[in-house]
């Protein structure tokens, strides 16, 4: 087989690895991806909903640098539906009804943070909710919507971006086994079977038995439903969400399990977001698929990317002899927020590679030891 050398080789296919191979096409740079050829387990990437939110959690907190990482996303997949002519991007308000402990707590943050005030505005209810389907914000609590919120949807993103790597031969569909990789000290670069590269990234979500990270990974289910009829303008938030689809169908999510690791679905998880779905007055609706997979977080629930990495980052890697200069790096940690995070991360570390330095809040150096 004839020897392929590009600039960079990706593992992992999920939103990180197909962010990365799109920024790094726009940096003119020469990629090739290896992807598992197998499709269970599924990836977070496969099965989450890919929304965006600019306030989450029962905190109201903004998002960390949400303006800067919501544009670096939308100049992204908007480049994407360009270059594929697949859209996957869609401006989809959400809705947050907030109790009035909640609204006091919103007020003081917004004087606190006048800027806030843009990202959750108070609506009528007459203009969200669906009476003629009985879906209504719970008991005592007022909507506001978060008009910045948007929803990537991920399967067309993957698939658009699979597409496009095996259209122009840049993506390898094998399981990365690190005792593959041979790094040349004279030629400088990296080996990976007839493939050699000068820089290579791991983004490959939840493996601890590859990266060595403090993981805090949570399982996470979701199902799709049928609510035919009801008015699809919005996604839904509070505890659980729920967000349209196509044809009267609605995706509901999510739960979040630390202790079971693995992408089994659950009677438990279905009770847990039906129970949720009650309180917005949703009862016994038909149930037309669940999906369950690992969301890759990391402590403090922020994402870490890293370059030029100390081989006590890379699991079981201890075989490969690595050189002063560890042309290696990572993106992971991507916790919910993978849809947001990963074009901005992406192209973060490119500019690591380039020699910029790295926002320390999201450097991976923060969990080595000194
Ligand atoms: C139920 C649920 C709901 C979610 N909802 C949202 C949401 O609404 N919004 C949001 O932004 N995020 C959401 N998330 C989180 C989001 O899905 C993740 O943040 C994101 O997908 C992580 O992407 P990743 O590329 O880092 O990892 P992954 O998606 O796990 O991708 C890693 C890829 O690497 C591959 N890989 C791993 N090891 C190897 C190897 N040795 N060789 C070859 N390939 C390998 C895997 O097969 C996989 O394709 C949700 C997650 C879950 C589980």
């Amino acid at each position: 087989m004839s020897e392929t050398t590009v600039d960079l080789l990706i593992v992992g296919q999920g939103v990180a690895g197909s962010a990365l191979a799109w920024q790094a096409l726009r940096r003119h740079l020469k990629i090739h991806v290896i992807s598992s050829p197998t499709e269970w387990p599924p990836s977070a990437s496969q099965v989450g909903a890919g929304l965006i939110t600019p306030i989450t959690g029962s905190r109201l907190a903004l998002a960390w640098r949400f303006a800067e990482f919501r544009s670096s996303a939308l100049d992204l997949y908007r480049f994407v539906a360009h270059e594929t002519k697949r859209d996957c991007w869609r401006n989809r308000p959400a809705l947050r009804w907030l109790t009035i402990a909640d609204e006091e707590l919103w007020l003081s943050r917004c004087q606190k943070f006048p800027a806030s005030a843009n990202y959750l505005q108070p609506v009528e209810p007459d203009l969200v909710t669906s009476r003629e389907h009985g879906i209504h914000g719970p008991a005592g609590s007022k909507p506001y919507v978060m008009p910045e919120a948007a929803r990537v949807l991920m399967p067309v993103f993957l698939e658009a971006t699979k597409r496009w790597l095996t259209e122009t031969s840049c993506l390898s569909r094998a399981e990365f086994k690190p005792l593959d990789l041979i790094w040349d000290d004279v030629a400088r670069h990296w080996k990976w079977r007839s493939m050699t590269a000068r820089h290579i990234v791991f983004c490959t979500g939840y493996t601890p038995q590859l990266i060595r990270l403090p993981f805090l990974a949570a399982k996470g289910e979701l199902m799709e439903i049928d609510l035919p009829g009801a008015r699809q303008d919005y996604s839904w938030h509070g505890g659980i969400w729920m967000t349209p689809q196509e044809q009267d169908r609605w995706l509901v999510g999510a739960t979040y399990d630390p202790l079971h690791l693995d992408q089994e679905i659950t009677s438990e998880a279905r009770l847990e977001l039906s129970l949720g779905l009650a309180q917005w007055g949703i009862r016994n609706p038909k149930i037309c698929s669940q999906h369950a997979a690992i969301r890759p977080a990391l402590p403090g629930q922020m994402p870490a990317i890293g370059w030029s990495l100390p081989e006590s980052i890379l699991g079981r890697i201890s075989e490969v002899t690595w050189p002063r200069e560890k042309n290696c790096g990572v993106i992971n940690g991507l916790g919910s927020r993978g849809a947001l995070w990963a074009p901005l991360l992406a192209d973060w570390l490119l500019d690591a590679m380039a020699g910029q330095p790295l926002p320390p809040e999201i450097n991976l150096t923060r969990f080595l030891r000194s």
